[in-house]
C-alpha cells in the first residue's frame, strides 16, 4: 500500500497501529500494510469497527489490542491483533471473506485469479493493465538482451 494511505490509517487509529514504529524483530507492522491500495477502504472500516469495540469495552486493554500484521496471503486479507475477542475475530473473518471480492489494485469488484503462481483478487481492467505492463517489461528485457548480444 502506498505511504500516503498507510499514514492516513496510522493517523486515524494511532493506538491500534502503535506497533508500526517497532523494530522488525518485534512486529510485522514495521513493513506497513502489505497489500494493494484497493483494500484501503476495507481495512479502514475494519479498523474503525475494532477501535470502537476497544474504546467501549472496559475489559480490553488498549495497550494489548494492537495490530502486529496486515497482509495479503493466498489472495485474501490477513489481520493479526493482540486481543482477539470473539466479536473482533468475527469482524476480522468477515473482512477477510470480503477481501476475496475486492480488487486489491483499485478497490472495484474483483475475482480471484492465479497469475504466474500468485493468487490475487483483481478486476478485469486491472488484470488487462497488469498484463500489458508485464508484456512491456518483457519486451524491454528482450530488447536489452538482444542489444547486449550485438555488443558482445
Ligand atoms: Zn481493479
Amino acid at each position: 500500500m502506498r505511504a500516503e494511505l498507510e499514514n492516513k490509517l496510522y493517523a486515524a487509529y494511532p493506538a491500534l497501529y502503535a506497533q508500526h514504529t517497532l523494530p522488525m524483530d518485534q512486529t510485522n507492522m514495521c513493513w506497513g500494510f502489505q497489500c494493494g491500495d484497493g483494500w484501503y477502504n476495507l481495512i479502514d472500516r475494519l479498523s474503525f469497527d475494532i477501535a470502537k469495540i476497544i474504546a467501549t469495552n472496559e475489559q480490553l486493554d488498549p495497550k494489548l489490542c494492537t495490530v502486529s500484521c496486515v497482509k495479503e496471503k493466498f489472495g485474501g486479507l490477513r489481520f493479526h491483533i493482540g486481543c482477539a475477542t470473539e466479536e473482533i475475530l468475527k469482524l476480522v473473518s468477515k473482512a477477510s471473506e470480503e477481501s476475496f471480492k475486492i480488487c486489491e489494485t483499485c478497490g472495484g469488484e474483483g475475482t480471484e485469479r492465479t497469475s504466474e503462481g500468485w493468487i490475487r483478487v483483481i478486476c478485469d481492467s486491472c488484470e488487462v493493465a497488469s498484463q500489458k505492463k508485464r508484456e512491456e517489461e518483457r519486451m524491454k528485457l528482450t530488447t536489452k538482451y538482444s542489444e547486449q548480444m550485438e555488443l558482445d
